[in-house]
């Protein structure tokens, strides 16, 4: 059983992932990028793992996210990014941001567990490991994108 901390300014998406998680977890809820940065910095960075919204109004994912990696308590929090937005381009900039993963929605389930269980199993090392190849690997895809298109 983990801590996992949800953030999505959509409603019916909050109430799916709270109620398929607290099965096996349990969550705390939030609903904006700003609310996200709060809960963290008042708990001390008290959460397993962030599933985090890529659209929100105010602050979005990526820049909630690009916070949450320059803090100090929450540099090497597991990020696992959930969107509607599908394109290329949002998948190299989740990676380049510092996500651990980033499952598009409607997300199966089963993958989301896989997700989870990934992030958490990794030590803190292997994870930031994990986190620089996949931000090469963006990287190397926005270069091989730009000298195509
Ligand atoms: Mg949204």
């Amino acid at each position: 059983m983990a801590h996992i901390l949800v953030c999505d300014d959509d409603p019916g998406v909050r109430d799916l992932l709270s109620l398929t998680l607290q099965l096996d977890h349990k969550v705390t809820v939030v609903e904006s990028g700003v609310q996200a940065l709060q809960y963290l910095a008042d708990s001390g960075g008290a959460a397993d793992v962030l599933l985090l919204d890529v659209m929100m109004p105010d602050l979005d994912g990526f820049d909630t996210l690009r916070r949450i990696r320059t803090s100090a308590v929450t540099a090497d929090l597991p990020v696992i990014m959930l969107t509607a937005r599908v394109g290329e381009d949002d998948y190299v900039r989740g990676y380049e941001t510092g996500a651990d993963a980033y499952l598009s929605k409607p997300f199966d389930p089963a993958d989301l567990d896989e997700a989870i269980e990934t992030v958490l199993k990794r030590s803190p090392a292997e994870r930031k490991t994990a986190r620089e190849e996949e931000r090469a690997r963006a990287r190397l895809l926005r270069q091989l994108e730009d000298r195509f298109h």
